[in-house]
């Protein structure tokens, strides 16, 4: 299961910062702009008649949705209670996804804790797949996208959201290249790592068309591992979008890139120039 797509799409993390909230998605159109995530990061909407409201906008002016689901969701909480209000969780984002044509739902899978990474992501692979369970009973289906995170302690390493998708139909992670810089200590530095980075994709998932990615750039903690805080594209913090661009056009790869920079959309349309000015060199 992946995201149909003719063509690479940019948008922003959340509604535009230059257009007032009823009017955001004619705006991104306006300037060009042809996605968004939806940020349901603290609380889930419910209301049924503004889901689809957003779902009809977004259509309208040719707007793809994805969606971020609660920050709040640790399959491997040591507190079982907290295990299970996370399948919950996912399932109502899952849920509120679908009602807004939103397919794909970016989620953070959770705390290592005190436990082993593999007995961590074993438990997360079961919350998983409780919550496919719960779509499948109540007949709708969205695709779930684990998050590679930007932080030592948090499950999401590139390795472990692909075992993620390895198991299901209906996982296809996030990839965010500022939370694998900042987990891998700065590890994104030429064009040849995000090539590293892209190969291990595309061998683990069989291809790399129709993934959502997060990018911005990003500081990291003093420690030099770890995020500290994401930062707008032309910071000097890194990873420089550029070359990740290259490798965009070389590898004609068809994406909805979501732009996570403090900027939001201003930087998503600065990414989808550097991107489109190589593509035109490129004759493409
Ligand atoms: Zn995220």
């Amino acid at each position: 299961m992946r995201l149909e797509l003719d063509r690479v799409k940019f948008g922003p993390a959340g509604f535009p910062l230059d257009a007032p909230r009823q009017e955001a998605f004619a705006y991104l159109a306006k300037i060009g702009l042809e996605g968004m995530e939806y940020q349901a990061v603290r609380s889930v909407p419910k209301k049924e008649e503004t889901l689809l409201s957003i779902k009809q906008d977004a259509e309208e002016h040719g707007i793809l949705l994805s969606l971020h689901a609660p920050y709040a969701i640790n399959f491997a909480s040591e507190d079982k209670s907290k295990a299970k209000a996370s399948v919950e969780r996912l399932f109502l984002a899952c849920k509120a996804a679908y009602l807004m044509g939103a397919k794909h739902v970016t989620f953070h899978p959770g705390y290592y804790g005190s436990r082993d990474p593999n007995e961590a992501l074993e438990l997360t692979i079961r919350g998983i797949e409780a919550v496919i369970g719960m779509m499948k009973e109540a007949g709708f289906s969205v695709e779930l996208g684990p998050e590679t995170t930007g932080k030592p302690s948090q499950l999401g390493s590139l390795g472990e959201v692909i075992d993620m998708a390895q198991r299901f139909d209906e996982v296809v992670p996030t990839i965010d290249f500022a939370h694998l810089h900042a987990r891998e200590g700065g590890s994104i530095k030429r064009r040849e790592d995000y090539a590293r980075i892209l190969d291990r994709v595309e061998d683990g998932l069989g291809g790399l068309d129709g993934l959502v990615i997060h990018f911005s750039e990003i500081e990291l903690t003093k420690a030099g591992v770890g995020e500290k805080m994401h930062h707008e594209i032309g910071s000097g913090y890194g990873p420089d979008f550029k070359a990740l661009a290259e490798e965009m056009v070389e590898r004609e790869v068809k994406w909805l890139v979501i732009c996570e920079s403090p900027l939001l959309e201003r930087d998503a349309l600065k990414m989808k120039k550097i991107y489109q000015r190589l593509l035109k060199k490129r004759g493409r």
